[in-house]
This record gives structure tokens, C-alpha cells and sequence, in this order.
């Protein structure tokens, strides 16, 4: 059984502001330890369900967090940038099962460090009409595949989202949101039990589904009208709005593609005081 475990950070355990997530400060570097222990104890609950093949995808940032000479002996991990399909990378039709660890909420929504892609500049994401956080965009990619979400781990308001996209994937919620920026937390020892007896019984849902490929509308909404005009230079999008576009494509793989050229436009746009 493969299985490919999708790994972002800011719904690690603890993890509860910028820094922790930001590479290079000192609480970036006690984060790391962390966020490689949730992934552990996922590898491990996995393995003991029946995983025979665990691919960690780093999906965060730099994609260069976790500690890989700390990793579970028995997965192997994809680190560093510039891959096709980003936070999926590593995903394909003989995947049985993916799990999206340490995810958060969307772009406007409650939860601990929501956002979609851009911390700020994109105000909200709309995947065929409906608000789109990244699980559900990347659940709808994993659709196309026939690959099931078997698990997604986060923050409550990360649990909540993810029933509504993927309702029959467990949740295991590692703290519980007050603000965008605190939460109540729980210690990594209790959260490694958490979210490893919840890999192993998410495990009896692995196997091949029935893959959905169909065409998709994304939608994009920016802080400021620039990024929009300046986003819309892209084939296929069109300005919609002062400060929205949106396109349509052929499939998920090909929406998630054009999208990530959306946000990388967009990044490289922005101004440093005006935003
Ligand atoms: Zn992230």
C-alpha cells in the first residue's frame, strides 16, 4: 500500500504564528522538531494500518522543514522546490491514499495562520463556485487520481473545513483555534498518540477509487486591484472583478497549474508598503 502524506506547517502541533513557520528564525528551528514529529507519528500509525510505501511531501514554504535525519526510518520525503504539482507532488493513480498533515483553513477563514498559498494577498480562493481552501483544492486534485483522503490533521476550524470536502477522511485536530494568531495546545506527546492511532484506522479506507476528471473554475480574489490586473497577463484568465479572476481548465492538474502561476505573478507584484 502507497501512501503519500502531503505535509504543510502551519497546522503542526504548536505551531501558532509567523515565525514559527518562517525558515530561518530560532522558532522556526523548534518547529521543525515538532512538525517532524507529527509527520512520525503518522508514518508509524500508517505503517501499522498497512502502509508498506510512505512518500512525505514537504509543502511548506521553502518545502526545506523537516528534519530528515529524524525522519521515521521507514519513509522517504521530497524536499525542496519547483515541482509541478507543489504541495501534491508525489501523487499518482497507484497511490492508495493521501494524507494532508499539518494543514490549516483558507484565505479569510478562522483558523490559525488561514491563508491560501499567499499569507495576505489573496483574500479568498473559489473552487466551482465554492470557498476553497487548499485541502479542498488538493482534494479535488487527489480526486482526479482516484487517490482517497484518508486523514487531515490541523487546527478544529482545519477538521471542520475538511468534513465538508473530504467527509469521510478522519480529522485530528492538534490544538484548538482562539485567534488567527493563538490557540489552546496540545503537547506533542499526546498528539503523536492522537494522530497515530488515527493513521492506522484510517488505513482500512486505502485502495483505488473511481478517478473524477472533469473541467474546474477557480476563482481568485487579491487585497488590491494591481494583482489582479496583473495576473490576468496569463492565457485563459480574466479579470472578473477589480481585484478578482478566474479561469477554467480541462481538469484539476491543469487548474492547480495555472493557478500556481496565478500566485506566483501575484507574489512577485506585490510592493512593499502599498502591498
Ligand atoms: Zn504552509
Amino acid at each position: 500500500m502507497r501512501i503519500l502524506i502531503s505535509a504543510d506547517m502551519e497546522g503542526a502541533t504548536g505551531v501558532t504564528w509567523t515565525d514559527d513557520v518562517v525558515p530561518g528564525t530560532e522558532q522556526w528551528q523548534r518547529f521543525r522538531r515538532l512538525f517532524t514529529g507529527d509527520v512520525n507519528a503518522t508514518v508509524a500509525g500508517l505503517h501499522e494500518g498497512g502502509a508498506t510505501d510512505v512518500l512525505v511531501n514537504e509543502a511548506h514554504s521553502s518545502q526545506r522543514n523537516l528534519l530528515l535525519e529524524d525522519l521515521d526510518v521507514r519513509a522517504r520525503m521530497l524536499t525542496g522546490r519547483h515541482k509541478p504539482l507543489s504541495m501534491m507532488q508525489g501523487i499518482d493513480s497507484g497511490v492508495d491514499g493521501v494524507v494532508f498533515l499539518g494543514y490549516h483553513a483558507g484565505a479569510g477563514a478562522d483558523g490559525v495562520l488561514s491563508h491560501t498559498y499567499l499569507e495576505n494577498q489573496i483574500t479568498g480562493v473559489w473552487l466551482d463556485g465554492v470557498p476553497a481552501s487548499e485541502g479542498r483544492l488538493n482534494a479535488a486534485l487527489a480526486a482526479e487520481y482516484g487517490v482517497p483522503v484518508l486523514m487531515v490533521t490541523g487546527d478544529d476550524k482545519t477538521c471542520d473545513d475538511a468534513r465538508d470536502y473530504a467527509p469521510e477522511a478522519l480529522g485530528v485536530a492538534v490544538k484548538e483555534c482562539v485567534s488567527r494568531y493563538a490557540a489552546i495546545c496540545t503537547p506533542p506527546q499526546r498528539t503523536a498518540t492522537a494522530l497515530r492511532v488515527a493513521a492506522e484506522r484510517a488505513m482500512t479506507r486505502a485502495g483505488h477509487a473511481e478517478p473524477e476528471r472533469r473541467p474546474h473554475r477557480i476563482e481568485v480574489e487579491f487585497d488590491a486591484s494591481h494583482l489582479a490586473q496583473a495576473t490576468a497577463v496569463v492565457p485563459t484568465v480574466e479579470r472578473t472583478g477589480v481585484r478578482k479572476v478566474g479561469f477554467e481548465a480541462a481538469d484539476m492538474t491543469e487548474a492547480m497549474k495555472a493557478f500556481k502561476v496565478v500566485t506566483a505573478i501575484a507574489a512577485g507584484a506585490v510592493q512593499g508598503i502599498y502591498g
